[in-house]
């Protein structure tokens, strides 16, 4: 075969028992009595005895492709690898598995970025660097030794760093993706997590910049996702190591609680420490990281981590879909930024008007006092403000759930509501769980406008428990938007998502809204989300867990101007890009935008 091609065969797919071998039966090779594609046998090394293995050497590449196509099962894929690449990966799980080009440089003193999508090597890159695999260079059968890989890697910033991993020198701080699971593998109260890490010494101060002091002495399994989030941070920042790998930070954060995290991380670099952080909230990216690398390549079959590039640059290239240095497409189409001029509501759009009102919680702790608005028709509302301030006790109002204080507010709107925290207990498949949603299931509308956008296409057959964090938030918006409501309502959508599955959902629940003359709201953390989805914004400020006020629905320039200006954050935009980027505290930038009152869109 072309040599710069691979085959990748998914074990959880392949069913021979069920499919005949459709795949053999019609491969060329195969068919001219080459063994290309074989049965693994009864010593294969993972993999049952009766699933497939191709012969990368005999196969005839992507431009064959007929097993592909002939696979039930999706369990087939041949690449065409780009040609810059080189002969070997850094390491290869397997006979027809994933591969991983190059490895992130944690540098000491620095915060290194990953950008790339899910299921691109991430973890398994970490997983090199941290000691507990040696990378293979590609051959699986006699595995190199440590050597042989420092002298692969010669030369290059890397090569120190992995000395100091073959000497067991390193010592590793991590924290997991998806902290929801902590609770599974930790019994035990907030205070007695943080003790156990302690190695430095700093618990106490990092519990209150990060204002977990509240549920200091709450279980683990009560705490929020936000809650979870803060406390993993601080849990893994309090450990004494060389190396600290930060797997997304921002999930279930509010803006200012990113910017304290994203400031806990630098300092942490600033006492001579290599942080590598992964993370889809770009404004967060480059505002912590001093360089990225850009991660690309065929989610699960295989990733190309490029060597770093200055935060900007790797962040802009990136959205445009192309990399300079390397001369390499990522992408077909650009991803663009715009200002939205705010969109005037005819009366003839709006789908409610609701008048002032305050709700107060039974005790007193917590009141929110809203300004009358109207939400309109074809349009998304973005909703923005802290965690704690009343977002969701707003929407609860709104669809009856809940009482105002001293009357009644009869709107009777049907809202189909996403919750921020998606947790599942069915076991059930993810197709039986859609189509019991919607009769539109499986219509060609249907795959294009949900299915499609969202890509569905390969969890289908999946079990709800079995989905990860990304893909269990990409049911969950399809389930609330084939839902049949007056009002769709999506609690931070962006959690877990990457930067491309952000944009693709953005557009798809703008899609909705405009091709059902429905209205949305999302409320977000992200403001690449929000700028990307909303047409006007609804503002919450105030003291949360105290006090919470709403404004009436503003245009998108009023409404960043107000929101930023609780946040005391400006944002320029790129030139290049258009992309909204922090300004520095002070800077010349900042100190003009905030005399001119344009926070965001100047
Ligand atoms: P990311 O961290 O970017 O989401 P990972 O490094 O976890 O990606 O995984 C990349 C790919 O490698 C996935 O498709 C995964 O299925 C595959 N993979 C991970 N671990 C193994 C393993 N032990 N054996 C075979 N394949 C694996
Ligand atoms: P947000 O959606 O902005 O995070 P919420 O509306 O969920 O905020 O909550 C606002 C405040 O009200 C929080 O302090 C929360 O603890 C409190 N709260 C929410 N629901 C109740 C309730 N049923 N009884 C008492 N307090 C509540
Ligand atoms: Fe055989 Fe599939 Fe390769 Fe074609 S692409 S030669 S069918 S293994």
């Amino acid at each position: 075969m072309a040599e710069d091609s691979i085959a990748v065969v998914d074990l959880d797919r392949c069913q021979p028992d069920r499919c005949n071998y459709e795949c053999s039966n019609f491969c060329p090779p195969n068919r001219t009595g080459k063994e290309c594609i074989t049965q693994r046998g009864a010593d294969a090394d993972v993999g049952g005895p009766d699933q497939i293995q191709i012969s990368e050497e005999i196969c005839l590449g992507e431009t064959c492709g007929i097993c592909v196509e002939k696979c039930p099962f999706d369990a087939i894929e041949i690449i065409n690898l780009p040609q810059e690449l080189g002969d070997e990966p850094t390491h290869r799980y397997g006979e027809n598995s994933f591969a991983l080009y190059g490895l992130p440089i944690p540098e000491k003193g620095k915060v290194t970025g990953i950008l790339g999508p899910n299921g691109i090597g991430k973890s398994t890159a970490i997983k090199a660097l941290a000691g507990e695999i040696t990378p293979n260079l590609g051959n699986f059968d006699e595995p190199p030794e440590w050597d042989a890989v420092i002298d692969e890697f010669g030369g290059t910033e890397l090569q120190p760093f992995l000395k100091g991993v073959r000497d067991g020198e390193i010592d590793v701080a991590r924290k997991p993706q998806y902290v929801d699971q902590i609770p599974d593998s930790f019994d035990g109260n907030t205070r007695a997590l943080l003790e156990s890490a302690d190695e430095r010494g700093v618990v106490d101060e990092l519990a209150e910049r990060l204002s977990i002091e509240p549920v200091l002495d709450s279980d683990i399994d009560t705490l929020s996702g936000g809650e979870l989030q803060r406390v993993a941070l601080a849990a893994t920042l309090a450990r004494d190591a060389d190396f600290y790998f930060l797997d997304e930070l921002t999930p279930y954060l509010d803006i200012d609680q990113r910017v304290t995290a994203a400031r806990l991380v630098r300092e942490l670099a600033d006492d001579d420490r290599a942080m590598l952080v992964v993370e889809h909230d770009l404004a967060v990216l480059d505002l912590l990281a001093d360089s990225v690398h850009v991660a690309y390549g065929e989610p699960s079959a295989y990733g190309v981590i490029t060597s770093p590039k200055s935060t900007r640059n790797g962040i802009n290239e990136y959205l445009k879909g192309y990399l300079d240095n390397e001369n390499m497409r990522i992408r077909p189409e650009t991803i663009e930024f715009e200002e939205h001029a705010p969109r005037v509501a005819s009366r003839s759009e709006t789908l409610v008007e609701y008048p002032a009102m305050s709700k107060t919680y039974g005790d007193g702790a917590f009141s929110l006092d809203v300004e009358a608005g109207e939400i309109n028709r074809n349009e998304v509302l973005g909703i923005v403000g802290p965690n704690g301030i009343g977002k969701s006790t707003f929407a609860k109002l709104l669809a009856g759930r809940l009482e105002p204080d001293g009357g009644d507010l009869d709107l009777d709107l049907d809202i189909a509501y996403k919750p921020q925290y998606v947790e599942v207990d069915q076991h059930m498949r993810v197709d039986a769980f859609l189509s019991s949603i919607t009769d539109d299931f499986g219509s060609s509308y249907w795959e294009t406008e949900i299915a499609d956008p969202l890509q569905l296409g390969r969890i289908m057959e999946q079990n709800l428990t079995d989905l990860s964090g990304g893909e269990r938030q990409r049911v969950a918006i399809a389930a609330t938007l084939s839902r049949d409501a007056d009002l769709y309502l999506l609690d931070e959508p962006s959690a877990h998502l990457d930067v491309e599955q952000r944009v693709l959902a953005a557009r798809a629940i703008r899609r909705y809204a405009e091709n059902h003359e429905t209205s949305v709201m999302v409320i977000d953390h992200d403001i690449y989300t929000i700028d990307l989805l909303s047409d006007r914004l609804l503002v919450f400020d105030g003291e949360p867990a105290a006090h919470g006020h709403a404004s009436t629905p503003l245009g998108m320039r009023d409404g960043m101007n107000e929101f930023l200006a609780n946040l005391d954050i400006t944002f320029r935009r790129d030139e290049n890009v258009g992309r909204p980027r922090i300004n520095k505290p002070g800077s010349q930038k900042d100190k003009q935008q905030k005399r001119d009152g344009e926070y965001y869109y100047t």
